[in-house]
């Protein structure tokens, strides 16, 4: 079967180091389960700029517009910190979050049990937490005009607009319904309709849009200050949190604490349903490039193996190769297998990005 395309952009510092695990997995996957990917790999953020002169070629660009997933490592480094902003690593990646408009950006936290007591929460309140928290990424507040800072009378104003459209917050209200269908069948919408216009809208039209396509899913809908508060004093009662670019900033990096490692956390990014019904979509691990890092063999590939995870679940529409995936990671935790990022002020002798990614392929 040739229909499973999937372009690799390993990219810069430890993306090429992960990403190497991640081609073990989709490896075993073939010969084990004969479950084969149309893979490709291509350069991005400065390992494309020191090939090309620029962090993202047309012939790249076009590549990931074609395939039903992207999977991309990290961008990004020291070596790179004094080009012209038109062309720094991270252009290449907003480049491909905008063109392919990627509007739901989902980011999980999940806490495995092994690791439960990394949270800088109490065990009881995450161990076996599994939320998903769907960010709007595309407009909001840092996109909305006018935008800007003017002198008004004698003293300057700085000022942001917070501007959504009906039908952008109608989209990602889909999304997150869809993703809920796949899960708990469980909607929390977070904004702040007490005091912004905005919010009014957005909570209008995700009851609309509930009401008209998915009576089945449990909705309810909570100011995003209180539901700061509830994700760190009682986490579990959520399931899928929907909220807008601000809010599911700032919720999804606190949901990250809840988990532990920056080493350990997957992201998707999706947009509109391509021609077989499935989203455009991109799998990244959150971390960066951990420039510090780099070329040690210390870099936890869990974060990029559970990304493509995601991918098997929402691009390859392979849920129960996903879910073995995921246990395999949960397993080889609970063995006591531990990257640096994942050890405890006890101390011990940490396994290498590559003994990880042997042990995760072997569980
Ligand atoms: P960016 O600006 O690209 O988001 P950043 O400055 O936020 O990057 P990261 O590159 O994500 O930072 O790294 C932050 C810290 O976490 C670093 O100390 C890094 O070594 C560590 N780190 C990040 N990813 C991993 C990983 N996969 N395994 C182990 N440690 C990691
Ligand atoms: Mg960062």
């Amino acid at each position: 079967m040739t229909d499973r395309s999937l372009l690799i952009l390993p990219g810069d510092g430890i993306g090429p180091e992960v990403m190497a695990e991640v081609r073990k997995v989709i490896n075993w996957f073939g010969t084990a389960r004969g479950i084969t990917f149309e893979v490709s790999e291509d350069l991005v953020g400065g390992a494309a700029y020191d090939a090309h002169g620029t962090p993202l070629t047309d012939e790249t660009m076009e590549k990931a517009q074609s395939v039903d997933a992207v999977l991309l490592g990290a961008v990004g480094g020291p070596a790179y910190d004094d080009l012209d902003f038109s062309v720094k690593p991270e252009r290449g990646l907003l480049r491909l979050r905008k063109e392919m408009d990627l509007y739901a950006n989902l980011r999980p936290a999940q806490c495995f049990d092994a690791l439960a007591d990394f949270s800088s929460l109490k065990r009881e309140i995450v161990s076996g937490l599994d939320i998903m928290i769907l960010r709007e990424l595309t407009s909001g507040v840092y996109f909305g005009e006018p935008r800007g800072i003017h002198m008004e009378g004698n003293e300057r104003v700085g000022i942001n607009t917070q501007r959504y459209t009906e039908g952008e917050i109608a989209r990602a209200a889909r999304s997150a319904f869809e993703l809920a269908r796949r899960r708990n069948n469980k909607v929390c919408s977070m904004e702040k309709a007490n005091v912004m216009e905005s919010g009014i809208l957005w909570r209008d039209v995700v009851n609309e849009i509930h009401a008209a396509e998915y009576g089945d899913v449990e909705l309810s809908h909570m100011y995003a200050d209180n539901g700061a508060m509830q994700l760190v004093r009682a986490p579990k009662q959520f399931d899928v949190i929907l909220t807008d670019n601000l809010f599911g900033d700032i919720l999804s990096d606190c949901a990250a604490m809840l988990t532990g490692s920056l080493g350990m956390l997957p992201s998707a990014s999706l947009g509109a349903p391509m021609e077989n019904g499935r989203p455009k979509a991109m799998y990244e691990p959150v971390h960066g490039s951990a420039p510090d890092i780099t070329g040690k063999g210390l870099a936890n590939p869990i974060a990029c193996i559970l990304s493509f995870a995601m991918a098997l679940r929402y691009s390859f529409d392979l849920g129960d190769e996903a879910t073995l995936l995921e246990r395999a990671v949960e397993s080889v935790l609970a063995d006591g297998a531990r990257t640096a990022d994942l050890m405890g002020p006890e101390g011990g002798t940490p396994m290498s990005t590559t003994e990880m990614g042997d042990a995760i392929v072997a569980k």
